[in-house]
């Protein structure tokens, strides 16, 4: 068995208790991280069950399903972009368009799999013909990842474009100033840089993605 983090334990109880667990046994000083993973599952499932039929904003009036997050419930580093889009709506998973198959080359190239990582979206809905989401928007949905991000306790918030950025600065970002940035958010850290759609349209910008992916993963891996 391996030791865990006591602080990890009580955030992952205290979210439990959030949820509507009202007992929860344990018989052991510490749980197996199996068993840290299944709790993790749970929870996160919970508010998927809640995503599915949340009405807080109008972006559910145009999905066909609202989409969560994939990947490692352990990820050191979680990339975040905006919204889904078209196929992500379609089929669930965040990042599963163009826009992904980019992210996972880049991932890739920096001798990493997509799978180490968590991968999730500001909006759990898709806007309408793939505008931005509104502020109000990202307000809205926020909490929803701000649990996520309490449940897999990342190290380091990759933020995929201006958009994630300002949702998480409160203010404007203007992300070919602010790219590579490394900013300290409660008791993480974030790092901006561009979205991978962004790159598709800009390709002389791929290699400056890859550089601030590959950071982003450094720092979660080895510290700042
Ligand atoms: S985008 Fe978020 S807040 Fe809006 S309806 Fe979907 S889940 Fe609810």
């Amino acid at each position: 068995m391996e030791n865990f983090n006591n602080e990890e334990l009580k955030t992952h109880l205290k979210i439990l208790q959030e949820l509507g667990f009202e007992e929860i046994i344990l018989d052991k000083e510490y749980l197996p991280s199996e068993e840290i993973l299944k709790e993790k599952k749970k929870m996160l499932d919970l508010i998927n069950k809640e995503i599915q039929v949340c009405t807080k904003c109008d972006l559910h009036k145009s999905r066909t399903q609202a989409v969560l997050g994939d990947g490692n419930l352990n990820a050191k580093l979680m990339f975040i972009g905006e919204a889904p889009g078209e196929e992500e709506d379609k089929q669930g998973k965040p990042f599963v368009g163009r826009a992904g198959k980019l992210l996972n080359k880049l991932i890739q190239k920096a001798g990493h799999k997509r799978e180490e990582f968590y991968i999730a979206n500001i909006c759990k809905c898709r806007p309408p013909g793939n505008r931005t989401p509104t502020l109000e928007e990202m307000e809205t949905c926020f909490p929803y990842l701000k649990k996520q991000i309490e449940i897999i306790n990342p190290s380091v918030l990759c933020l995929l474009g201006a958009t994630a950025g300002m949702a998480f600065l409160g203010r404007k970002v203007k992300i070919t100033k602010e790219r590579g940035e490394v900013i300290k958010w409660q008791d993480k850290i974030l790092l901006l840089t561009y979205h991978p759609a962004y790159v598709l349209r800009n390709p002389k910008e791929e290699e400056t993605l890859f550089n601030d992916i590959k950071r982003a993963i450094e720092v979660a891996y080895t510290g700042l």
